[in-house]
């Protein structure tokens, strides 16, 4: 997910707030200071109002935070890296690197979210009954953020793919019929479902005069369809990629370029003539960086004859590259995460090919024409 703050890391897993997330905030905040808790206790001035309200909003994020936490370190024990969890509208993504690869490993990494949810939900009602005899503010807080807790997890546990329940649907599925595609593609289809009662649900509250809730649900609706097919296609993208090896489509003659030469020399020699986006740079067959079109362009036409290659490239430290015995579904993954055109193929240090979009485009163009199947 694009377009957030980073906060930092926690267990070595990068945290970062999506901007749609302080529309939560700001809109969860005002919801509570000028309706819920004015109604409720007029006794209260406007200052614990709004400071309660702020420490709710706060405290909400903190229980996604544990939720999505909770999926991360259980991710990270099962052999599933977590490169990040990322806090936005609807609540939290962990970005797990890898499909589960078996039925139960799925099923304990989704369950173990909502299972959070409900403890945190009973550890704050434990702490609000305590509360209660000390001061109401607090009482009040803590008694909303039990019922805040439970509400995330029945709302995680609803069976729509890729919500959280709906991947302990998909896991049962998988285990029963062994088959993972088949499992996604059934539990996409249930969340599909699911996503239309939302819609229909929603649209029936609006025609009854329940305006802004009707919106809402929707929306969430909405929501959920979208990632329903979001997370099918890419199992399935990624299953057609799965079993071949990077070498076995790359380009294993690259041409390549020597750092020493002038940006002049690259421009007239290999980006015009061969028609170049990115070009490696080695110096004998080790990979020592990559020059790109938007390198070139940094500097100022005038000083093409001075300036050289090595002194502008991207260092072969700051590139993504990847191995030539990797899975062709690594390499799509890396592509598309870090929106690459082009990714090196070494080995140890020595550039053995290139990977470009261009290659795996023509090489699902010829199976289709083939008619192959993954
Ligand atoms: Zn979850």
């Amino acid at each position: 997910m694009h377009s957030s703050v980073k906060l930092g890391r926690l267990f070595g897993v990068e945290i970062g707030i999506h901007y749609s997330w302080l529309i939560v905030f700001a809109l969860v905040t005002a919801t509570l200071a000028l309706g819920y808790f004015r109604q409720e206790f007029p006794g209260w001035s406007s200052q614990d109002r709004w400071v309660v309200a702020a420490a709710a909003s706060l405290l909400l994020f903190a229980s996604v935070l544990v939720h999505e936490l909770t999926h991360s370190l259980v991710a990270i024990h099962r052999g599933m890296p977590v490169e990040s969890i990322t806090l936005f509208i609807f609540g939290g993504v962990s970005n797990i690197k890898k499909e589960a690869e078996s039925a139960f490993d799925e099923l304990i990494v989704s369950v173990v979210g909502p299972g959070s949810s409900v403890v945190l939900g009973f550890a704050f009602y434990g702490a609000a009954i305590v509360a209660a005899g000390i001061s109401e503010q607090l009482f009040v807080l803590l008694q909303y953020m039990a019922a805040v807790n439970i509400l995330l997890a029945v709302f995680n546990m609803i069976p729509g793919f890729p919500l959280d329940g709906g991947r302990v649907f998909r896991a049962i599925v998988w285990y029963i019929t062994g088959n993972m595609r088949r499992a996604t593609k059934i539990a996409g289809t249930v969340g599909q479902g699911v996503a239309y009662l939302f819609i229909f649900g929603g649209l029936y509250m609006v025609f009854r005069g329940n305006f802004i809730g009707g919106i809402w649900i929707m929306v969430i609706g909405w929501f959920l369809s979208n990632a329903a097919d979001m997370s099918v296609r890419q199992v399935e993208f990624q299953e057609r990629f799965r079993g071949i090896r990077v070498g076995e489509i790359m380009n294993s003659h690259p041409t390549t370029v020597s750092p020493s030469i002038s940006l002049r020399h690259l421009v007239e020699e290999f980006v015009l003539q061969r028609n170049l986006r990115a070009v490696p740079v080695v110096e004998g067959d080790q990979l020592v960086g990559m020059i790109t079109l938007s390198d070139i362009r940094h500097v100022p036409q005038e000083q093409w004859d001075m300036v050289t290659v090595g002194e502008v490239m991207s260092g072969a430290g700051q590139l993504k590259t990847i191995l030539p015995e990797d899975d062709l579904s690594k390499a799509v993954q890396a592509l598309a995460e870090e929106d690459l055109n082009q990714l090196p193929v070494v080995r140890g240090r020595s550039l053995v090919g290139m990977l470009t979009r261009s290659n795996l485009i023509r090489f699902l163009k010829i199976r289709e024409e083939l008619g192959l199947r993954a």
